[in-house]
């Protein structure tokens, strides 16, 4: 029987933040190790849930050390990426012969000594099982893919869907890749282009244009047999780091030389489209004079600046500001995280209470902090399964969380940072967020996937958080120049 080595080890990296990522950040969002994983993930539609699939139809053995997902947020330490990489090279070391590897890593990791994460991972796990074992990658689109990752990487296979619904998909394509590799059928070899482009490809958005038109042509040529894989990665543009921006890869069985020609070729079009955009952010003012209409379903406003899915501190209060200045009802907040306030919270109980919320990380992004009183009406302990579509049957856990109703509005606060992405961040905590006129969320787009459905529109507001990109030349120091758009004559 084939042995199988896997695991997840997934960050975005947000250079600009100030939150450091240590081993306390992993383990307070999603942190298993080797006998929990089956427990947590197998009949789940997520990345390892394919995988335990794949191993049940292929008689694999499967070797699973760890699976750990933090928040997006600062610059890992070198510890926190020790202990976990170590995890996943010492099974690789001890456990073996490993046959092949499934590796779930998100590709925008910046550590401490390592402004390359994945491919500092991949070279030692390279190191560890020579040239020939085939390693399989999968990585989040907004992977910030280098030339590391793609030598040392047999396949990578990025999502193709913004919000990331397809994970459990991707995981099968690279599991079907393994088991063909394994038997020797197939011998993947990744090449990978780049243009002089901090950002493009709308931030990866796949609904419409340039990220859309070339995941469907990678996906014509996969099905014509002339590659095995192609993945568009649009990049994740808050990281100052050398090779920052979007990529092409190309795994192809033997022929690199092709591969190279359909990379070059689609790096063409990602950087003759490179200021198209879909994104369209009203000021807090305009917001809020929207959340006085009502209508049959709620209107839905995302803060795209402090999205949590992008290292987002998620304790903007300008908007919120806005909705209780202007006297707005009738709306759902998700939410403020600020653990001090929820612990303060928890000591009034449930009954009328004064709370300090949010603005405390960085006061000088999106709004500093804000004392309101009002009448907290729920309290969890923020752990729940998710409905999906994103990650549906995983347990969430968003920390000791509650309800703080002020006039008309229902603010979560919760003490593990995370984006808004499905119902049950509402439903946990008695809300349904049907039933009201607004629900606001923090979010560039994952919210799409479970809140688009239940809205009779969807707008975003620009609260001058941490996840504006200021593409001033004063911000990007590490970044390879000259580069489109900081430098104009690229
Ligand atoms: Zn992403």
């Amino acid at each position: 029987m084939p042995r199988v080595l896997t695991a997840r080890f997934m960050h975005e990296t947000n250079t600009f933040s100030r939150v450091r990522t240590d081993l306390g950040e992993w383990r307070k969002r999603d942190f298993h190790r080797d006998n929990e994983i089956p427990a947590a993930f197998r009949g789940t539609r997520s990345a390892l849930g394919a995988g335990f699939e794949a191993a049940d139809k292929y008689g694999w053995t499967l070797i699973h050390p760890i699976s750990a997902n933090a928040n997006p947020s600062g610059t890992v330490t070198d510890d926190a990426f020790e202990h976990i990489g170590g995890a996943i090279l010492a099974a690789a070391r001890d456990q073996g012969p490993i046959d092949g590897v499934l590796l779930h890593l998100h590709g925008a990791m910046v550590v401490e000594s390592h402004e390359d994460g994945e491919g500092e991972l991949l070279a030692r796990l390279r190191a560890v099982l020579g040239p020939d074992t085939p390693i399989v990658v999968t990585l989040d689109l907004h992977a910030n893919v280098t030339q590391a990752m793609a030598d040392h990487a047999s396949a990578l296979i990025a999502f193709r869907s913004y919000p990331h619904i397809d994970m459990y998909e991707r995981s099968w394509q690279g599991a079907e890749l393994l088991e063909r590799a394994m038997k020797g059928e197939i011998k993947p070899k990744t090449v990978i282009a780049r243009r002089p482009m901090l950002y493009g490809l709308d931030w990866g958005r796949t609904q419409r244009g340039p990220m859309a038109e070339l995941i469907a042509r990678g996906e014509a040529l996969e099905s014509a047999g002339e590659v095995l894989a192609v993945s568009i990665c649009a990049g994740f543009p808050l990281a100052d780091i050398r090779d920052v921006g979007p990529t092409v890869t190309v795994t192809v069985d033997g022929n690199a030389a092709k591969g190279q020609l359909i990379a070059e070729e689609f790096m063409d079009h990602a950087w003759a489209t490179r200021d198209f955009t879909t994104v369209n952010m009203l000021t807090v003012a305009e917001a809020v004079a929207r959340c006085r209409e009502t209508g049959d379903k709620p209107l839905v406003v995302a803060d795209f600046t402090d999205n949590p899915g992008g290292g987002g501190y998620g304790d903007a209060t300008a908007f919120l500001k806005g909705l209780v200045d202007a006297g707005i009802e009738n709306v759902a907040f998700h939410a403020i995280c600020d653990p001090e306030a929820v612990a303060a919270g928890m000591k009034s109980g449930i009954g009328p209470a004064t709370l300090t919320l949010g603005g405390k990380i960085d006061p000088a992004l999106g709004g500093g902090p804000l004392t309101l009183s009002g009448e907290i009406t729920h309290l969890t302990d923020g752990r729940f399964i998710a409905y999906g579509p994103m990650g549906g049957g995983v347990e969430r856990n968003y920390g000791p969380s509650l309800v703080f109703r002020v006039g008309g509005i229902d603010i979560i606060l919760i003490s593990n940072n995370g984006q808004a992405t499905d119902l049950a961040q509402f439903t946990s905590l008695g809300i349904d967020p049907t039933r009201y006129a607004t629900v606001a969320v923090k979010s560039m787009q994952h919210f799409r996937a479970a809140f688009e459905p239940i809205a009779r529109e969807v707008i975003l507001v620009h609260t001058g958080a941490l996840c504006q990109v200021d593409y001033n030349p004063e911000n990007f120091k590490r970044v390879r120049r000259p580069i489109w758009p900081i430098d104009e004559s690229v």
